[in-house]
């Protein structure tokens, strides 16, 4: 598997522009209301890099496995 973006929360402010930029990626979680990131086989890296520029508290991230 490749790289995986996550969220650090701490950071979050909930602003959702993650969510309106790349809504295959970033969607509320139903159970805990925040947000989070789908599980895909693969993630469009130029649209997450987009949000991770975006995000205005720099809590999106790659992971790499
Ligand atoms: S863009 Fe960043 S701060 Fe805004 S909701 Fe997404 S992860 Fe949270």
């Amino acid at each position: 598997m490749g790289k995986v973006p996550v969220i650090d929360l701490r950071d979050c402010t909930d602003c959702e522009a993650c969510l309106e930029l790349c809504p295959t990626v970033f969607r509320r979680s139903n159970e805990t209301g925040q947000i989070e990131v789908v599980d895909l086989e693969d993630y469009p890296e130029e649209e997450i890099a987009e949000a991770i520029a975006m995000c205005p508290c720099d809590c999106i991230a790659w992971q790499e496995p």
